[in-house]
């Protein structure tokens, strides 16, 4: 063969590079369902806050509940997905992940739902799944995203017994402090007495919190009162968890219109709606930062979204990208000099 023809039949390590970081790296792909129960819907690699983390979302059935502003379930199972094929999900993961494995430091478990309802996640699968985790000897932090209605203190201690060397993170949507917003804007279906004794259980388990709060979550919120919204929703969390000796971390979301859901129909009927304002996410957790609360601004609309977000407003360019990657990172506390 001339080297003429192997010019021209591989590809050059420029394209090659290039198409797998695109479909592989940080701008992997992320919203579309896993075409099969054998295989998560997503998982990645990533560095996370200072931490090596490994995030799969795995494909179990679709979570029970129907929140005007989340379209999850409707890329998830109707179905229930045995608990033997979603632990073949994390066998996969882990098979594909086997050059890094020793070099993780926590693991994220998501399911586009509450990876705590034994009702989408048998807890047999859970649990062993927790056994293949404790072998990961530098993980120190297993992270779950469930509704807390599903905090069974009995279960975590189940999981902490099949991987000791784990602390856990439970991780959850609060959203709001407003109990209108959540009820009637949002729909979530989880009083602020049921979020709180939910914490209560979180805490006598040992485990620590991080909860999502929603910034702008009213499409006919003007940015004055979403910047006042958010500050007093992560007030509540912090008393909250203070007052039950919970360490508290809160990623602070812009909200985005989820295409196709109930919150982005009544939003774009709205003559007052307009997305959040980037600069004002920012100024908000740099402010709860200093206040003492462990704060991380999430970006990402999980490619859900219907193209109306943040993006969409005035302040925004990419040139706000790097410090809120240097605030979340922890390097910088302030955004001054950068808006
Ligand atoms: S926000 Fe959570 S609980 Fe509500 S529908 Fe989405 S996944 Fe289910």
């Amino acid at each position: 063969m001339t080297a003429e023809v192997v010019r021209t039949t591989r590809p050059s390590a420029k394209q090659q590079v290039g198409e797998l970081y695109a479909k592989y790296g940080q701008r992997k792909p992320m919203g579309v369902s896993a075409p099969s129960p054998w295989l998560p819907h997503y998982f990645l690699h990533r560095t996370f806050l200072g931490d090596q983390d490994l995030l799969i979302i795995y494909n179990t059935k679709r979570c029970k509940y129907r929140c005007h502003f989340c379209q999850l379930p409707a890329k998830s199972s109707p179905t229930l997905i045995p608990g033997s094929e979603i632990v073949s999900q994390f066998s996969y993961v882990v098979k594909e992940l086997k050059h890094s494995l020793s070099v993780l430091d926590r693991v994220t478990f998501s399911n586009e739902g509450s990876v705590l309802d034994a009702a989408t996640f048998p807890t047999e699968a859970m649990l062993e799944i927790a056994e293949g985790i404790n072998e990961l000897r530098r993980v120190r932090t297993l992270v779950l995203e469930t509704r807390l209605e599903f905090v069974d203190t009995d279960v975590l201690a189940q999981i902490r017994e099949a991987a000791p060397r784990v602390s856990l993170n439970i991780l959850t949507g609060f959203e709001t402090h407003d109990p209108y917003i959540r009820d009637k804007v949002l729909f979530k279906r989880e009083p602020l007495d049921v979020f709180e004794r939910g914490l209560d259980r979180v805490a006598e388990a040992g485990a620590q919190l991080t909860a999502y709060v929603l910034f702008k979550p009213r499409w006919d919120m003007t940015d004055e009162e979403a910047v006042a919204e958010a500050e007093a929703s992560i007030d509540y969390l912090a008393e909250q968890t203070k007052a039950r000796g919970l360490d508290l971390s809160v990623r602070l979301n812009p909200m985005y219109a989820a295409d196709g859901s109930r919150w982005a129909k009544k939003a774009h009927t709205s003559a007052d709606y307009q997305p959040p304002r980037l600069t004002d996410v920012m100024r908000v957790a740099e402010k709860k930062r200093g206040e003492g609360v462990n704060i991380y601004i999430g970006m990402s609309t999980e490619g859900l979204d219907d193209g109306s977000n943040y993006m969409g407003r005035e302040d925004y360019s990419m040139k706000l990208v790097r410090p809120v990657l240097l605030f979340n990172g922890g390097k910088i506390n302030s955004f001054d000099g950068y808006i």
